[in-house]
């Protein structure tokens, strides 16, 4: 028989991806205990479930390098914080520019890395040989090589998560919907699960491409759209590749894992088509890029390919805070690097929830600021 719902919970948390989950596992590391994580859906049936796993330090913009070297250091320390080997292997993370433009936009991204202290550099042709040996070096203008990135399996590091948060009195449901939310004047003060209300002292929305719903159940709105993007994974090979590889032209990326599979996708400009049936048009394009840079890809054969859904925001950065129109609504949306990007947003959100201090690292990422400061320009993102 199904438990029933708690009547209430000091912080609801809305989705049970990994975005949710770390800021369930960071507000318990934080001394708070009384969490219920509400999920629609099933175990990594989100976007947390379907990505590509991959994960850097360095991006072009002051911002979102400043997020994500937190969040680089932050994977440094799950495993240990989590009780659990959550396989985060830093095999490097390498940019890769075909054209003048994109080579300009890694030089200058690589002078803000440097001012934060992240250990990349672009490769030298020799160097070029050396850790990419099977790359078509015809089309290879510059890399930019990031030592510290790498990947780790969604798998593991949903499980540690979960483990830990269900270990530490965390109430997680999946298969449970929030139909409405409860507005008290200028606050939120519950969810509505069918005709069931629980009420909450605070309520983070990390409802991945639904976080617009949500926001409008609090009659409140959130800059974004849905999109749809799609990865294959490849039979498994001999080591081809040896770091985890972003095509900024081609707007690819891929790693190989330890079994041999070549994972990862390709970026095509369509939306806001919100399904999860895959197209056979995207895996011919993500054929075609694989096969354009790593020739010796055409001996093996698509093991699998797949579809998964975001909240893009309409500068491809995140929305992370509190809602500025009503009080006791966090959003952690926006979100298109956000496997990457948990260990910092869960920590952040955390720390603003419970000790009211907003970080410098989340202030350009606050969901008003395109009414006040304007869009985050980043050129080092893999998007359409
Ligand atoms: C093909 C693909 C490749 C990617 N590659 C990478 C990559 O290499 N590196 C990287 O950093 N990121 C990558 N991403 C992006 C990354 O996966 C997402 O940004 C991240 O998983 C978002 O996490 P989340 O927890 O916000 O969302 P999700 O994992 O989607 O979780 C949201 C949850 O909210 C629940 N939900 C929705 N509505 C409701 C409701 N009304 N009530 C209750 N629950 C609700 C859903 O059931 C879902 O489980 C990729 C994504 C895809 C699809």
């Amino acid at each position: 028989m199904t438990k029933p719902l708690p009547k209430r919970a000091s912080v609801i948390i809305i989705g049970g991806g990994i975005q949710g989950l770390s800021v369930a596992f960071n507000l318990i590391e934080k001394g708070e205990r009384d969490i219920l994580v509400l999920d629609a859906g099933y175990w990594q049936g989100g976007a947390s479930g379907r990505n590509g796993t991959l994960i850097r330090p360095g991006f072009a913009s002051l911002a979102w390098t400043e997020l994500f070297v937190l969040t680089v250091n932050e994977w440094k320390t799950w495993s240990k914080r989590l009780g659990e080997n959550v396989m985060f292997t830093q095999r490097g993370y390498s940019v890769v520019s075909e054209q003048e433009k994109s080579e300009a936009m890694l030089l200058e991204g690589l002078k803000v890395q440097k001012r934060l202290g992240v250990n990349s550099r672009m490769l030298t042709r020799r160097e070029i040989d050396d850790m990419l040996p099977a790359i078509n070096k015809s089309r290879v203008r510059a890399v930019q090589h990031q030592p510290d990135g790498g990947v780790a399996p969604h798998h593991a590091v949903m499980k540690a998560l979960f483990s830990f948060c269900e270990r530490n009195g965390a109430d997680i449901r999946y298969r449970t919907r929030i139909t409405g939310v409860e507005r008290t004047g200028e606050r939120v003060s519950g969810v509505w699960v069918g005709d069931e209300l629980v009420q909450a002292g605070c309520i983070v929305s990390c409802a991945g491409p639904n976080n617009p719903d949500i926001a409008a159940m609090a009659s409140v709105g959130i800059n974004g759209f849905g999109m749809r993007i799609e990865a294959m994974a490849l039979e498994p090979t001999r080591p081809l590749i040896k770091p985890a590889i972003a095509l900024i032209d081609s707007l690819a990326y891929f790693h190989q894992t330890s079994r041999g599979e070549v994972v990862g996708g390709t970026e095509v400009p369509e939306r806001p088509r919100m399904s999860l049936q895959v197209d056979f048009p995207v895996m011919a394009n993500m054929a075609k890029v694989y096969l354009e840079m790593f020739p010796q890809l055409g001996e093996v054969r698509i093991l699998r390919h797949w579809a998964g859904q975001l909240h893009a925001s309409s500068d491809y950065a995140p929305l992370l805070g509190e809602h500025p129109a009503v009080r006791d609504l966090w959003f952690s949306a926006g979100w298109s690097y956000g496997f990457a990007g948990a260990p910092a947003a869960g920590k952040l959100i955390a720390e603003g929830i419970i000790k009211g201090h907003i970080d410098h690292r989340m202030k350009p990422f606050a969901l008003d600021r395109f009414e006040k400061t304007g869009p985050i320009v980043e050129g080092g993102i893999v998007l359409a």
